[in-house]
């Protein structure tokens, strides 16, 4: 196997470490891609000293997660973790070790770790460090667990999800006994935070490999995830397939292709589970509540949907109406491009009059003139040309001052 270029400032670290007395390694995700030939999205680093040994050599340190021996070392304003060779001691609630231990032997860390290809040890002076065979399971694309994989499902739930999403980011296929352990134990996601689930769902959905995605409902996972869900999914499972492939993969629409089957009136039990942001939470309820709708490319459709749901929500919708295969779904979308760089006036603000300009002419604040602005916006979205201050003001005259 290759040597990895390390970037300067992970052979910085290891290289202050080991001139301290100390080992260190770039560790997991960062050495399976790497040999993967990806690069990597950050660098963690693994090592025989203490928090407080990595503490005193580097000068810009900060806590991160001492009790599990992770300490942020910043170099060059870049955040490093460097955590200490770690024995995991017993595990409760299926998810935390009740206590961790540190050791100098990086073998005993590497046991802890979940699957053999994330189980690699990586610096220039010892090369790799992989006693479970994880080159070579990435080198035939498997996924196996470290250890025997029951057990290490038992003790942390999580692991199952991340195998889910790792097939489906890598286009790994699951080593049959780790599958098998998978599916034995899939009940256990139920003790598992509905924040994690959500993210590592979500990693999954976002995922290139559309083609695992069927393990989500064919190994029991979903229907431990929400049986509603589930439920609302059977049977039509290649829809969801198809168009989460076809789809942009933002969070949004990626839910609300997942959820689309969930009637109106419990989408919002449904999604309150996973713990949305607000405006995520409410944009796959938007999009929920239109689903069922054709996107509509003449310019006062594409108006009224931007005013109804507001623009982002709009572009959404579209995004969403492209995945699920809708004709007009891209067109509409250039119209409401057009629209915006035109400047169409879309909401009450955009109107080329003021509240104040309603007063000047005679009508008073409160509902009377809500209702006005309602009625010249509607008829500015009907035909943009009509939103100059001299036109609403006549039609104002005209239509609502009565002895003008
Ligand atoms: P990603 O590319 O998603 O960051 P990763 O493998 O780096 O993938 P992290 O969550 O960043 O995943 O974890 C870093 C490493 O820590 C993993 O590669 C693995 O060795 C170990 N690890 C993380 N979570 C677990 C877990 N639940 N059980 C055992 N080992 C874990
Ligand atoms: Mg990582």
């Amino acid at each position: 196997m290759d040597k990895i270029i390390l970037p300067a400032d992970a052979a910085f670290i290891i290289d202050e470490l080991r001139k301290n007395g100390f080992e260190g390694h770039i560790v997991g995700g960062c050495v399976r891609d790497s040999i993967m030939g990806i690069k990597p999205h950050d660098y963690d680093i693994t090592t025989s000293a203490k928090p407080e040994e990595v503490k005193n050599i580097f000068p810009h340190t900060f806590d991160t997660g001492i009790q599990h021996g992770t300490v942020t070392v910043v170099i060059n304003k870049e955040n490093y973790e460097v955590t200490t060779f770690r024995i995991d001691g017993e595990y409760e609630d299926c998810r935390h070790p009740k206590e961790v231990n540190f050791t100098r032997d990086i073998h005993e860390d590497l046991l802890r770790r979940d699957f053999t290809m994330n189980a690699i040890a990586y610096n220039p002076y010892d090369g790799y460090t992989d006693i479970f065979g994880g080159i070579e399971d990435i080198g035939r694309k498997i996924i196996r667990g470290v250890g025997d994989p029951d057990e290490r499902f038992k003790e942390d739930a999580l692991r199952i999800l991340r195998a889910f999403r790792f097939s489906a980011q890598l286009g790994f296929e699951i080593e049959p006994e780790t599958k098998k352990a998978m599916e034995n134990n899939v009940g256990l996601i139920k003790n598992i935070s509905s924040e994690r689930i959500r993210e590592e769902l979500t990693k999954l959905l976002i995922s290139k490999h559309t083609e695992k995605l069927p393990l989500l409902w064919q190994t029991g996972l979903l229907e431990n995830i929400s049986q509603r869900l589930a439920d609302s999914i059977s049977g039509r499972e290649d829809i969801i397939q198809k168009e989460i492939a076809q789809s942009e993969k933002t969070v949004p629409v990626l839910f609300a292709i997942l959820t689309q089957f969930i009637k109106p009136d419990e989408i919002k039990k449904e999604l309150s589970f996973y713990k949305f942001d607000n405006k995520t939470l409410n944009q796959i309820i938007c999009l929920n509540s239109l689903v069922n709708q054709k996107a509509q490319s003449d310019e006062i459709s594409v108006r009224r949907l931007a005013n109804k749901t507001g623009i982002e929500n709009a572009f959404l919708f579209y995004s969403l109406k492209k995945a699920q295969g809708d004709n007009e779904a891209e067109s509409a979308e250039n119209v409401l491009n057009m629209v915006i760089k035109r400047g169409d006036c879309l909401f009450v603000k955009d109107l080329a009059l003021s509240g104040k300009d309603l007063i000047c002419i005679g009508l008073k604040p409160g509902k009377e003139m809500g209702l006005v602005l309602n009625s010249l916006l509607d008829m500015v979205i009907n035909d943009p040309k009509l939103n100059t201050r001299e036109i609403l003001i006549k039609t104002v005259k005209e239509n609502f001052i009565d002895n003008i």
